[in-house]
């Protein structure tokens, strides 16, 4: 233990014990199969994509050496030689690398990316704006150090059944992931009542733990509230997420068909600001059942629910996308609104049409392509990262 007190390791800080006990050395990570989050030691965020580097290593002694692609734009070169992958969350936290070779291909195109369920995925992955990657080992400042954490999610929302929906699709997940390699998913969930909902503080709202996905869960009943924008009941929830993780979703089930879904979008830019740049996953209710939108206190009906149905095939492989970070980078939540933000005016009007032909067939898969469709030639989260 006292090998830990160094000068260079007090900076760090130790993983909160919900990820601790999954974290794992870089071989550790490797021998496991599972994938999992390369994060900063100091504030334990994501530190940037990382995928194995395949084909050869270039040294003699190689042939034990695990090799990664990063994005060229993360290497930061010290004056004296040396250099390392620095925070862009924290500024403050940092692991060593040694650069081996530059690669021409783009982050975007490697063997790890994944389709996520829609036809024509990958073409779309393909044709992101393109990131130049090279070649690094990592050099961590203890040679066993834990670099890789499990991915970590938070599903909040005013109702345990509705989380609980959420939290099931996203616990499917840890049984896929890219290249055959498992996703290991640490959840927290934080059921939230109405009044909490404005607070300003991000303790009250979320875990004190690094975020890489915050799932807002919310289930349509009774009377259409706004979810976004003026007298939204998640505008604040949304707004302070948004800096606490990498991607939020506002995850909304039991949307009634027709035209309900259109009026949402209508009268709240955000909410078409969310769908358009990937957050907003809407699942439609099954025609006759539920979700009618009468007006009736909402608090019953759903606990009442609390029989939950198995999670829709496509909300996993979105969910997936998001925990990936493979959406377009937003800034703020400001940009959601604006009719030039998220892709601009053009993708909106798009997705707003895509969004309306979806509901008469109750098909949120045809709404998620034309979404997915919407992402071309725009820079993804995790290459930003
Ligand atoms: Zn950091």
């Amino acid at each position: 233990m006292g090998l830990l007190l160094g000068r260079s390791a007090t900076a760090e800080t130790e993983l909160p014990h919900e990820l601790r006990s999954l974290s794992q050395g870089e071989s550790g990570a490797v021998g496991s199969g599972q994938s999992l989050v390369f994060f900063c030691p100091r504030c334990h965020r994501r530190l940037c994509p990382l995928s194995r580097a395949s084909g050869t290593n270039g040294g003699a002694a190689a042939s034990q050496a695990l090799t990664w692609r990063i994005p060229a734009s993360r290497l930061e070169k010290a004056f004296f030689g040396g250099a390392a992958i620095k925070c862009l969350h924290c500024g403050a936290g940092r692991v060593s690398v040694e650069e081996l070779s530059k690669t021409s291909s783009s982050a975007s195109d490697d063997a790890h990316d994944e389709d996520y369920g829609l036809a024509g995925d990958q073409a779309v992955g393909a044709k992101t704006a393109p990131v130049p990657c090279l070649t690094v080992a990592l050099r961590p400042a203890q040679p066993r150090q834990a670099v890789f954490r499990p991915f970590s999610a938070c599903v909040c929302g005013c109702y345990d059944s509705v989380i609980d929906r959420a939290a099931a699709a996203l616990s499917a997940l840890n049984s896929c992931g890219p290249a055959g390699a498992k996703r290991r998913i640490h959840i927290s969930r934080k059921t939230l009542r109405r009044s909490e909902l404005s607070s300003s503080s991000s303790d009250a709202l979320l875990p004190a733990l690094a975020l890489d996905l915050v799932v807002v869960a919310h289930r349509i009943s009774g009377q259409r509230n706004p979810i976004t924008d003026a007298h939204g009941l998640y505008t604040n929830l949304i707004e302070v997420a948004w800096s606490r993780a990498d991607v939020v979703l506002v995850f909304l089930l039991d949307v009634p068909c027709e035209g309900y879904l259109s009026r949402m979008l209508d009268e709240q830019p955000t909410l078409l600001g969310l769908l358009s740049s990937g957050r907003l996953l809407p699942i439609f209710a099954l025609p006759g059942e539920g979700g009618q939108a009468e007006a009736e206190p909402a608090a019953e009906r759903v606990e009442d629910s609390a029989v939950a149905a198995p999670p829709p095939p496509e909300s996993i492989g979105w969910l997936a996308r998001c925990l990936d970070g493979k959406v377009p980078r937003i800034e703020t939540t400001g940009e959601l609104a604006q009719a030039s933000g998220c892709g601009g005016a053009a993708v909106r009007e798009a997705t707003a049409r895509a969004a309306a032909t979806a509901a008469k067939e109750a098909n949120t898969t045809s709404l998620l392509k034309a979404v997915a469709e919407g992402f071309l030639g725009r820079l993804l989260v995790r290459d930003a990262l």
